[in-house]
């Protein structure tokens, strides 16, 4: 997922000068901008390419028709203006290194028909999509349809217009475009709407619905999110507020009073909304996981003899010795990888972790790993629902190979205190952060609470009550872990 700013949440005319705005919007932490082309033949390519490049930001791009560009006219000449406006907008993208063409690409803001009566006209738009769909193939740029408001046109309101429309289009480079202000008027239910329309959204606007700040009005953007990550949506979310009034661009999209304070704090507030919205600044790539895997085993490394010692009390002392073996054996394999998924690469290091480390210890260490793996299957970015679901499982799993039950002083006993605390913190919907770092505490005090216990598993079952007073290695070594995982996290979401 990556988070844009449409570059009219600044400007007040349409053709003021981008350059301040980019800065800004990079200094505020977006991955990228998106530039208005509603004059494409006037824009200067070359300057915006430099400073796009200076300023490392990526960009999307959107367009909107005139009646002098409308593809839905039924005079000749004005279609092929609509046709010539359309494949320039291409080209910038082409020239930008921007994949995607999104707005109101079929009509001209504003034109209110009976649909009844149109269609000649809208024949007229879907065979000029399809020109222009395969000049967009050609350049490798998408055109993302956006259905908007009743207001604003009568020919794609909903995702289901927008739908059968690129439907009759019939270009695999024609899709649709998301907006949730337009969707909130619209749609009966717009999450699922979006569920709908799964492997068709190629864009998507979030503004709230006075189109101010996302999260400061009625949308229920935990819906629309969910909907987002059930259809795999891993593309650009771009903030497109219009806050001020008495500006062209405010005119322009009806913004007759102030909607919030000013444009800097919509940006800034709109990105830390959707980003905490998504968990994403917490949610972890394939490469971070990769990451998050080594760090782990430079843990086991690092805390072997501390582990080992507590093991030497009550078991075999080599509890620190052989993770930091498994570990190392389960990075080494990990390290040859490229382009795994975090699915496969979690499994990958379970099974490595049971063919090395062996004895009752590689089975049970494994199938943490491996449960892990089996919630993140097909998942692109993984955040607190599959590591909390994972090791719920993995918990189940363990007890089951193991046969400890809570208070038999084993690792269950640090894992119960986890999964707990991680299996909360979904329901109480907060940031994957926040539940490590409380799961690593109540791991870390399961850990400490084994002391006491009289050992019935493992090897110090033998001791029975001379193993009290000693705290089990394996429920310590869980949960240096999961403090490993808090460390990880804490690090990549600052
Ligand atoms: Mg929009």
């Amino acid at each position: 997922m990556k988070f844009g700013i449409h570059l009219s949440v600044f400007t007040e005319n349409w053709a003021d000068d981008l350059e301040q705005y980019i800065l800004k919007s990079k200094e505020i932490g977006y991955d990228g901008v998106e530039i208005p082309l509603m004059d494409p033949f006037g824009l200067d390519i070359k300057r915006l390419i430099k400073i796009l490049e200076d300023n490392q930001i990526l960009c999307t791009c959107g367009t909107g028709l005139s009646d002098q560009t409308d593809i839905s006219s039924e005079d000749l000449v004005v279609r092929r203006n609509g046709i010539n406006h359309l494949k320039k907008c291409i080209d910038i993208c082409q020239q930008l290194s921007c994949d995607v063409l999104g707005g109101v690409l079929y009509s001209p803001w504003g034109k209110l028909y009976s649909r009844k009566d149109s269609e000649v006209r809208i024949e007229c738009a879907i065979e000029c999509l399809q020109e222009v769909g395969l000049y967009a193939k050609e350049k490798g740029v998408i055109l993302a349809l956006e259905s908007i408001n009743r207001y604003e046109t009568y020919m794609l309101n909903t995702i289901q217009d927008g739908l059968d429309f690129i439907k009759r289009v019939g270009s695999e480079y024609v899709k649709i475009h998301f907006d949730t202000y337009h969707g909130n008027i619209e749609e009966k239910s717009i999450p699922d709407a979006i569920r709908s329309a799964k492997g068709e959204i190629y864009h998507v606007h979030f503004s709230e619905n006075d189109r101010g700040i996302p999260g400061s009005g009625s949308i229920q953007w935990t819906k629309i999110k969910d909907a987002l990550i059930d259809i795999n949506y891993d593309r650009w979310v771009v903030l497109e507020c219009f806050v001020k009034p008495d500006c062209e661009t405010g005119t322009g999209t009806n913004t007759w009073r102030k909607i919030e304070v000013n444009a800097d704090k919509t940006a800034q507030e709109g990105l830390k909304f959707m980003k905490d919205l998504f968990g994403l600044d917490h949610q972890l790539t394939k490469e971070q996981c990769k990451e998050l895997l080594k760090r782990i085993s430079r843990m086991f490394d690092e805390r072997q003899d501390e582990l080992s010692m507590y093991d030497s009390v009550i078991g075999d002392g080599d509890h620190g010795i052989t993770m930091a073996k498994g570990a190392k054996a389960a990075i080494d394999k990990i390290n040859q990888t490229e382009n795994f998924e975090a699915s496969e690469l979690f499994k990958l290091y379970g099974k490595t972790l049971i063919s090395t480390l062996g004895g009752a210890i590689g089975p049970l260490y494994g199938s943490i790993f491996i449960e892990l793996s089996l919630v993140m299957k097909n998942k692109i970015n993984v955040g607190l629902v599959e590591f909390a679901t994972g090791f719920d499982q993995a918990l189940n799993k363990v007890i089951e190979l193991g046969g400890a039950k809570p208070g038999d002083k084993t690792m269950v006993d640090s894992m119960v205190p986890t999964v707990y605390s991680l299996l909360q913190a979904v329901a109480e919907q907060k940031n994957i952060v926040q539940a490590f770092e409380e799961a690593k505490a109540n791991a870390i005090i399961g850990a400490y609470n084994t002391i006491p216990m009289i050992a019935k598993r493992g090897r110090s079952r033998y001791l029975q009550e001379k193993a009290i007073g000693y705290q089990d290695a394996g429920a310590t070594s869980f949960a240096y872990m999961i403090e490993q995982i808090y460390i990880y996290l804490l690090e990549v979401s600052q």
